[in-house]
């Protein structure tokens, strides 16, 4: 059985693309070090940064909160491959052992962290919403209340466990998972949600390099060139405005107004599955449970009843503004602004409006 006293500190993969770091890495950073305190007082938080030629990047890690920056680098790791990245962090694990290991939930990170909970025989929690440390109730809770044997186990080794929330039942209910047997507890975190810290450059962190044992046997991928998709880049995630539409559109055409409501708020486009489904738009500018998690100043909800799953994705929007003619849309009623009347009518308005302003 895994001896759980071996196990400390919280990391973090700190993905990086190109050089440049993906601002749930920075989320997550502000996230595990608030985790790291509630463990222990020396457990710490560490910036997992793998890739070729990263140096550059340490200055930020630290400066969002990393204690300790493991860098893992090898010519072999300048592009992203599945098996060349899962062989290395899955060593470094081994070997140094921490208590929790974080993964945004990107394309990559989805990708990744299942592969090295399987290497390493631990559970894994994906997409998670909130995350806490167990103060040791929620064990004795688990053996009161589950039939799951539980033997071998005491509430103790449950103390100071990762409880991992997430939406379950299409969003329906949030589940909180807890991984009692196994270590490290792994979770992917979805981009968005949580606080990234201030950025401080007073703040001090170690940098570890790890030679990783790798060769290109163990890359089954070769990378021959990465080209960006063509189409234009939708940053849903970073967006300060977003104008979305829905189901309310009436037909694709109904995006030609929000894309010009959007241009006009100096905003990105969104949208909700509905309107995804009909056709209308693609999917990356989906927001919502199986979307993307936004967080902007201003949420602008044209044509969207409010479904849970949408909800999901953008309530914790500073501002929220919904144009719906339905008044008792679950949308309305959670709206800061609600304006009802019908959106064909509303928008240009607004746009004129907003030239006048
Ligand atoms: P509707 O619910 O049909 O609402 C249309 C709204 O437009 C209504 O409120 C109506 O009053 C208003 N309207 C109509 N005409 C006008 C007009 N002329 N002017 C103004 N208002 C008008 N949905 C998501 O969005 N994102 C997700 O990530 C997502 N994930 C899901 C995951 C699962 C597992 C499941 C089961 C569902 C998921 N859904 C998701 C779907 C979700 O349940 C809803 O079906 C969807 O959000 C509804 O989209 P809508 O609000 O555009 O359409």
């Amino acid at each position: 059985m895994t001896k759980f006293s071996e196990y400390k500190d919280v990391w973090v993969y700190t993905e990086q693309r190109g050089g440049k770091l993906m601002n749930v890495a920075l989320e997550l950073l502000g996230e595990g070090r608030r985790l790291s305190r509630e463990i222990s007082g020396d457990a710490r938080v560490c910036a997992v940064l793998v890739g070729h030629e990263t140096d550059h990047l340490a200055d930020e890690l630290t400066a969002y909160g990393a204690d300790l920056i493991y860098q893992i680098d090898d010519p072999l790791l300048a592009h992203y491959t599945t098996d060349g990245y899962a062989k290395v962090i899955t060593q470094a694990i081994e070997e140094r052992k921490p208590e929790i290991v974080l993964f945004g939930a990107t394309h990559i990170g989805r990708d990744l962290a299942p592969r090295i909970a399987a290497r390493l025989d631990t559970g894994l929690t994906a997409d998670c919403t909130r995350l806490d440390i167990d103060t040791g109730d929620y064990m004795e809770y688990l053996e009161k209340n589950t039939t799951a044997s539980l033997a071998g186990l005491s509430a103790e080794d449950g103390d100071k466990g990762l409880k991992q929330t997430r939406p379950a039942f299409g969003g329906n209910l949030m589940a909180t998972i807890v991984t009692p047997r196994t270590r490290p507890q792994m979770a992917t975190v979805r981009p968005g949600v949580m606080e990234k810290l201030e950025k401080d450059l007073s703040l001090k962190s170690e940098v570890v390099r790890i030679q990783p044992q790798l060769s290109k046997a163990d890359i089954q991928v070769e990378i021959l060139d990465v080209v960006k998709e063509a189409k234009e880049l939708v940053s849903l995630t970073d967006a300060k405005i977003i104008c979305s539409g829905g189901r309310g559109l009436g037909d694709a055409s109904g995006f030609e107004l929000i894309e010009a409501f959007a241009k006009k708020v100096g905003g990105v486009v969104g949208a909700s599955r509905a309107a995804v489904d009909s056709g209308w738009i693609d999917q990356s500018h989906q927001v919502g449970q199986t979307g993307t998690t936004v967080k902007p100043n201003i949420y602008f909800a044209c044509g969207i009843s409010g479904a849970i799953q949408h909800l999901a994705g953008m309530q914790t929007s500073d501002i929220i503004v919904a144009i719906n003619k339905d008044p008792e849309a679950p949308m309305m009623q959670l709206a800061d602004y609600a304006v009802c009347g019908d959106l064909k009518k509303v928008i240009p308005e607004i746009i004129e409006a907003w030239d006048q302003a």
